[in-house]
């Protein structure tokens, strides 16, 4: 998972897209990287580490243009050193840098063709560099001299029907423009945004509405399923929906991922997050639950256990006290590192666990290993009994689009019934959400749940699936 960003205007874009990155920074934080296009150059700074790290001593006034791409990045695949960092560019057909965020799933035939067909060398294991020459590939046959918004769109598309998977991607073309666009099914967010400037309108897209409060832009619109949007050099907007499937916008981005102050599709991320919670109540009283308190394990469970309080009456109380100096434990390397990473961030408050039956809410539970450490930690400080309950119903399957669960077996619930998950988490009762309770909330949004249900919108082969699990064995994160 990722987070991208890229401005088109008028004024310098440097300060912006750096401050824009640090927004949504909770996206990726393996690396950061901005280019920027100026006077027949692209400029690029890049580099392993969160944003302030990389550009601590680094002179942004250097990546001078009016139009610029960034990226954060978090590897669910490939390696985290600097060489997999974002922007990428290419010098040939004009010049072209990309960003993306997502997955590609069959890079194995994409690598295959761009290497056997098209001589060219695939130097990373990361994703944008398979669209970026794919894209570049097919655009250099066109007749370079006249090439216009149709050979543009064309090229998407051509794009969206050789590459499959998940991607958001953001493109500069040297001297034509600027260029949006979605996989076909629009399964990554990518949003639209502008700001009025005394010589014509600024645009900006990006993965989360965060950036425009951060920065200042308008939200013009979520891009649809397809959909590729270009910016001329004259600043006139073109778009189109191009190669068009039935949407499936991933609901983790809900769940989890997103800030809680993002905008999905007119869809609060916060109030999506107590809707969740409240949707609990029926699954909780059915499985025969009445706890003393309600907590969250913080940050992105508060909206859930809040909501889920609310709608039971029972009281809820913050009794894991957070270091916010500790990363995110999901999104940190290696389940070692995770573990110790939990350790130093929560801490029970005692008085609050000591002696009650605690409804412990989180957003879902992936491997286990954070709920697990969380429930001996709040047994050690007195819990009665605690009951771990998941906003999200049980991930048994990978997700292949760019979300760190591509490893089956590293999916505590995968092939297990909610009460071997209990006794893997030495818990009394372990209640996640129902897929249909899940779908139910989501009827009118055609979401992607298919960590949950095992339903790829894509389609999937065990090829594939196989593929995919070997690539991430042997990527860092393992
Ligand atoms: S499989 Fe799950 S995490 Fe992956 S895109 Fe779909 S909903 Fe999102």
């Amino acid at each position: 998972m990722c987070g991208i960003l890229g401005i088109c205007g008028f004024e310098d874009v440097s300060h912006e897209l750096v401050s824009g990155l640090v927004a949504i920074q909770h996206r990726g934080q393996d690396s950061a990287g901005v280019l920027t296009y100026n006077d027949g150059r692209f400029h690029l700074h890049k580099g392993s580490g969160h944003v302030s790290q990389v550009f601590k001593k680094f002179d942004i006034s250097k990546l001078c243009g009016n139009v610029g791409l960034a990226h954060v990045r978090y590897a669910t695949i490939g390696s985290t050193e600097a060489m997999d960092a974002q922007p990428f560019a290419v010098n040939y057909p004009f010049g072209i840098a990309m960003v993306h965020n997502g997955n590609v799933i069959n890079f194995v035939r994409l690598r295959e063709v761009l290497n056997n067909q098209y001589h060219r060398m695939i130097e990373t294991d990361n994703d944008v560099e398979l669209l970026l020459y794919t894209f570049a590939t097919y655009l250099q046959e066109k007749n370079l001299e006249q090439v216009g918004v149709e050979d543009l769109f064309e090229t998407v598309e051509f794009v969206q029907e050789h590459v499959r998977g998940a991607y958001s991607c953001l493109t500069y073309i040297k001297g034509m423009g600027f260029l949006a666009f979605t996989d076909p099914y629009g399964i990554r967010p990518l949003i639209m945004g502008k700001r009025e400037t005394e010589k014509g309108t600024q645009y900006i897209f990006t993965s989360e509405t965060v950036v425009f409060d951060y920065l200042g832009y308008e939200y013009v619109r979520d891009l649809e399923a397809g959909e590729a949007v270009f910016i001329d050099s004259d600043n006139q907007v073109h778009s189109r929906i191009l190669k068009h499937q039935k949407p499936a916008f991933c609901v983790f981005e809900y769940i989890y991922f997103a800030r809680e102050d993002s905008v999905f599709k007119g869809r609060l991320v916060a109030t999506e997050r107590v809707r969740m919670g409240k949707a609990l109540k029926a699954r909780v009283e059915a499985a025969g639950v009445k706890p003393d308190i309600i907590i969250d394990v913080p940050n992105s469970a508060y909206f859930f256990a809040s909501g889920l309080a609310e709608k039971m009456e029972v009281p809820y109380r913050r009794a894991l006290a957070k270091n916010p100096f500790v990363g995110r434990s999901f999104i940190t390397p290696s389940d070692e590192l995770r573990k110790r990473v939990v350790r130093q961030k929560l801490n029970p408050i005692r008085d609050i666990v000591n002696g009650r039956k605690i409804a412990v809410v989180d957003d879902s539970i992936v491997r286990g290993t954070t709920s697990r450490h969380i429930v001996n930690l709040l047994k050690e400080y007195g819990a009665r009994e605690v009951y771990f309950i998941s906003a999200s119903p049980a991930v048994k399957f990978p997700c292949i689009y760019g979300i760190d669960m591509s490893v089956k077996k590293e999916l505590i619930a995968a092939g297990k019934t909610p009460e071997q998950v209990a006794e893997k988490l030495n818990c009394e009762k372990v209640i996640y959400q129902s897929v249909e309770g899940l779908r139910e909330l989501y009827k009118d949004l055609p979401i992607c749940d298919a960590c949950f249900s095992g339903e790829y919108p894509t389609g999937i082969t065990q090829e594939i699936l196989d593929q995919i699990e070997d690539e991430k064995m042997k990527s860092d994160r393992c």
